[in-house]
């Protein structure tokens, strides 16, 4: 269809273009996105088509040059749109095309991962590594402070701080005593390079109270999820998140996030799997090993292979996995060879590694955990932070000479936790420094492994989660030598 030259005046501010069959939208409410999109599911017309009618049935002339999208009437129809269809329907899918970009900032590290604990969104928060953290910047939650524990969690609070940021300098000192700038290596570079190890080193002693900020960007059927989970929380702090966020992204998504609340489901549910854990899990903390492969799939090769196959071929699944069977190994391994080996540098593996599944128990430190959740293609089932397995601490601190003031920061950290948490057990969490180790049970599959083991075993990366990606791959390597094979690893100390 043409467009008149008003209507084309209309759509170039919120189309890429007006001639091609692919373009992009900008400058529209999210919810209006949504509902132009969800009008391909009945509708002939195409989007622009549908964005003409919708702004001239409701918003002629309502937009004054410079105040916004100006699209009240279009946004109105979008919101009864979304409350009869997305709403009381569930067709959910609409609600993924309304998008919202969130700043999250000086909430505590603890915060932090509960809110990355959705994995249908993008996040990127502060880094322990290029940023030296301000030694008063950390969570006090107000039901501790208030009480006759507020004291000693201040003062835990600020002794991990203090270290913390006298450390730093001395850590600094250190490491550049220990690899002096070598010829040809630029100042600066080489300045970020004993920075990042310094920070990499002192980062151990950060609370889990630590503020820090985090950008998210997700969709409104995530955002409504996520923001349940926050308003479920016992915690106070992960609450007034959930409270802020949706206040926040009501004012850009107005009806589909509208209806997220607590879920009596979650919290009820949550309630009672504790007291059946306390009942029947007679185990306390135990284990060391960092990573152990828990569960795999037995028949891996055979379903790759089977997997790859079915997909060029129209027999059903069962059919050609008995042929893949019946095969033989070489010619089995031949067909995966061939689906690995031309894999380049920046090339994901191919799709059909999904149909392979791993679950590893990983104990880890928080601040390595910190980094190893971000990886969302997996289900991961976390346990509290708590001070039961300890902690870990960098080679450096002990080569620099600076273990006893370490052991102490994390001596007094474990006793005030195991204070605070006879009163308050979620809260005091946010006292145990990142050092400490706790549990995740993963289960990847394995073209998420290999993203995860090539990224996370670069050298440049942090040592603790470098070797969590070198142990997982040892443990694949040892059930699975031949599909280990084919997963990028750097095995260097
Ligand atoms: C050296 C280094 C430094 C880092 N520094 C920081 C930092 O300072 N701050 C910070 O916040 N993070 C940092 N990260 C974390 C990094 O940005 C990633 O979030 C993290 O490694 C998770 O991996 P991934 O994004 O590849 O995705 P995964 O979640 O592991 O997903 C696997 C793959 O699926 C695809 N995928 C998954 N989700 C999406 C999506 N929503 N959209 C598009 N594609 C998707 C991508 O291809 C991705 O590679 C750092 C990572 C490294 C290695």
């Amino acid at each position: 269809m043409g467009f008149s030259a008003s209507d084309e005046t209309l759509l170039n501010r919120y189309v890429t273009n007006t001639d091609s069959n692919i373009y992009c939208v900008h400058g529209l409410p999210p919810e209006v996105v949504a509902v132009l999109f969800a009008y391909y599911s009945r509708s002939p017309a195409t989007f622009r088509e549908n964005l003409v009618k919708v702004v001239k049935e409701k918003d002629v002339d309502v937009r004054p040059e410079g105040t916004g999208t100006g699209l009240a009437g279009a946004s109105e129809k979008a919101r009864q749109f979304h409350e009869k269809w997305v709403v009381a329907y569930g067709h959910g899918s609409v609600a993924e095309h309304a998008v919202a970009s969130i700043a999250i900032e000086d909430v505590s590290i603890l915060a932090t991962k509960a809110v990355e604990d959705n994995r249908l969104a993008s996040y990127t928060e502060k880094s322990t590594r290029y940023q030296v953290y301000d030694r008063n910047r950390y969570y006090r939650p107000k039901n501790v402070t208030a009480s006759r524990l507020g004291r000693l969690y201040e003062e835990t609070g600020n002794h991990l701080m203090d270290a913390y940021s006298t450390l730093y300098p001395q850590v600094l000192e250190f490491v550049k005593g220990r690899n002096p700038k070598a010829a040809g290596v630029e100042e600066r570079a080489y300045a970020a390079q004993c920075h990042a190890k310094a920070c990499d080193t002192v980062r151990y002693l950060l609370p889990a109270a630590t503020l820090t900020n985090l950008g998210m960007t997700a969709n409104a059927r995530s955002l409504e999820h996520a923001i349940s989970k926050l308003l479920s929380s016992p915690l106070e702090e992960m609450r007034d998140i959930g409270l802020k966020m949706k206040a926040e992204v009501q004012k850009v998504i107005p009806t589909l996030v509208k209806y997220a609340d607590a879920s009596p489901y979650l919290m009820e549910t949550d309630k009672a799997l504790a007291r059946s854990a306390a009942e029947n899990v007679k185990a306390k903390a135990g284990g060391d090993r960092p990573v152990v492969l828990v569960d795999y799939d037995k028949r891996a090769e055979e379903k790759i292979a089977a997997a790859l196959l079915y997909k060029h071929s129209q027999a059903p699944y069962e059919t050609v996995l008995n042929e893949v069977e019946g095969m033989g190994e070489a010619k089995r391994r031949e067909t995966i060879a061939a689906a690995l080996e031309k894999i380049g540098r920046f090339d994901a593996p191919l799709r059909e590694l999904e149909h392979a599944y791993y679950t590893f128990d990983v104990l880890v430190d928080y601040g390595a955990f910190r980094d190893i959740q971000r990886h969302r293609m997996c289900t991961q089932t976390n346990q509290a932070l708590s001070t039961g397995y300890g902690y870990s601490t960098p080679p450096e601190i002990g080569e620099a000479g600076f273990k006893p003031e370490y052991e102490d920061c994390m001596a007094r950290a474990r006793d005030a936790h195991a204070q605070i948490a006879a009163e308050f057990p979620h809260e005091a969490q946010y006292i145990i420094p990142l050092a400490f180790r706790k549990r995740v049970l993963f289960t990847w599959n394995l073209r998420e492994l290999n993203h995860f083991i090539k990224l996370r075993s670069t050298p440049h990366g942090h040592q603790s989660y470098r070797r969590i990606a070198q142990l997982a791959y040892d443990e694949i390597a040892r059930v699975q030598p031949f599909l280990a094979k084919f997963i990028r690893v750097d095995k260097t100390p």
